[in-house]
């Protein structure tokens, strides 16, 4: 385990550079109080595990994982655990810090962490990520725990792994324990303490500020047309919810192919489709495959990003027509894209808001876990669009007092939440 400076150079606009960017505007623009800036300039703890896992063939595989934990000032560290082959420090850096902002922005009892393994887990058997899953846990110990650090599901994790995570941590304690370490890890399914309507809490967020903005700038969802990248967890339960609100599913991207269809596009067949398919949409009988160049210049009113980071960039900001970009994905917009954005006028709702409600579902399911409950989903859908609505408000109101964008806005309400935080209680010792 180590500490380090995350003032360090890396390598140009990846994702830590755009964060530490975004803090460093917001920061001068409140006036943010220099030693609580120098505080949160630095991740408090950095984890680097190496672990030996037997693969089906028999040989032996090493692989690499990492726990970035940032900031624990508003309670223990939460973030999600991402399995992909651009996981490295700095992402999960760059991602432990944008979860700070968010848990503080929601009014959670949380922190930021972020991690994940370098890994593309598209090469390997179910049986090879359990025990991948299983063997990393057991390598990151007691530096997670339900009042430590909680992981949850990100890119190419999901309810099974989450699973695994909280079966193993608690079979390596003692088994009088078990039941109260259950939500080590939150995004479990629900036979496994799982919270219902976490599965959908992101996405379903991502529309309720959609309906926020639809309201706030009079412009009705009804009619709308979007495009969606990334057609996993968050990509496909926003358009779930959109097509509810009346918006034309026009155009999908992900990892495998792009797709296009102007009389709109049918999430739960794209999704039946994809789940049949080994989590791709290439092949959908459902629309026109087109090169994914053109995806960024569809016609649309709103675009969703819900694949990795940096995908807006000054490549194909110019290129994009939407009224407005809702950020399901954690750091999309790379700073020369938002500039660009900003330029033409098209509204942003800032993943640290937009893209909450995922965390505010996990808050839910490890409170549950914590007081042994068990919530109803339409309860849990109502506690997280109430938490995600007074967040918007918020971004809303403070953008207006400080003449800021709404992401620089967020910043402002996450930031003084955690420089009262440090007023009120002090440094120890
Ligand atoms: P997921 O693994 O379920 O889906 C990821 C999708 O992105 C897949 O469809 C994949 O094919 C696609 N993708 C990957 N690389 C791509 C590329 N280069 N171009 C186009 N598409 C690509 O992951 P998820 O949980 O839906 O997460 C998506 C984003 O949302 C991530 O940025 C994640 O951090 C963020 N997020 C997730 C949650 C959550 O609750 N799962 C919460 C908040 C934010």
């Amino acid at each position: 385990m180590a500490t380090k400076d995350v003032e360090q150079p890396v390598r140009k606009q990846g994702m830590y550079e755009v964060v530490m960017e975004q803090f460093a505007h917001a920061a001068d623009v409140m006036g943010l109080d220099p030693g609580v800036r120098k505080i949160l300039s630095k991740t408090n703890t950095e984890i680097e595990v190496n672990f030996p896992v037997r693969l089906d063939n028999g040989k032996i595989e090493v692989f690499t994982g990492y726990r970035v934990q940032h900031n624990n000032a508003l309670g223990p560290y939460k973030g999600g655990l991402r399995y992909h082959d651009t996981v490295d420090l700095d992402a999960a850096r760059a991602l432990a810090i944008w979860m700070t902002w968010k848990t503080a922005l929601a009014g959670l009892p949380f922190g930021g962490a972020k991690g994940g393994i370098h890994i593309n887990p598209k090469n390997y058997s179910k049986g090879e990520l359990e025990r991948i899953t299983r063997r990393f846990t057991y390598a990151l110990g007691d530096n997670i725990g339900p009042d430590l650090d909680i992981p949850a599901p990100d890119v190419n994790t999901n309810p099974q792994i989450m699973a695994w995570i909280a079966d193993t941590f608690s079979s390596t304690k003692s088994p009088s324990t078990r039941f109260v370490n259950l939500h080590v890890v939150t995004g479990k399914p629900v036979g496994a303490g799982g919270l219902a309507g976490r599965d959908r809490a992101t996405g379903f967020g991502v529309v309720a500020n959609l309906k926020s903005w639809s309201k706030l700038t009079g412009q009705p969802l009804k009619g709308m047309r979007f495009l969606v990248q990334g057609f996993g967890n968050v990509g496909y339960w926003t358009a779930h919810f959109l097509i509810k609100e009346g918006a034309t599913l026009i155009a999908v991207q992900d990892a495998s192919a792009t797709f296009k269809n102007e009389k709109g596009i049918d999430p739960e067949a794209l999704q039946a489709y994809s789940d049949a398919n080994g989590r791709n949409v290439k092949g959908f009988p459902g629309a026109q495959e087109i090169d994914p160049k053109e995806f960024w210049g569809l016609k649309c009113d709103i675009l969703v990003p819900a694949a990795l980071g940096n995908q807006i960039t000054g490549d194909n900001a110019g290129a994009i027509t939407a009224k407005v970009v809702a950020e399901g994905a954690n750091g999309p917009t790379n700073i020369e894209g938002e500039a660009i954005l900003k330029k033409k006028g098209v509204d942003i709702i800032p993943d640290i808001l937009c893209n909450s409600g995922g965390v505010i579902g996990s808050y839910y399911e490890w409170l549950q876990n914590k007081r042994a409950e068990i919530w109803k989903i339409e309860q849990v859908l109502e506690m997280i669009q109430d938490k995600v609505d007074t967040s918007f408000g918020k971004v809303v109101a403070a953008a207006k007092e400080h003449k800021v964008d709404w992401r620089t806005g967020a910043y402002i309400v996450a930031l003084r939440r955690l420089e009262d935080t440090y007023m009120d209680r002090g440094i120890f010792p």
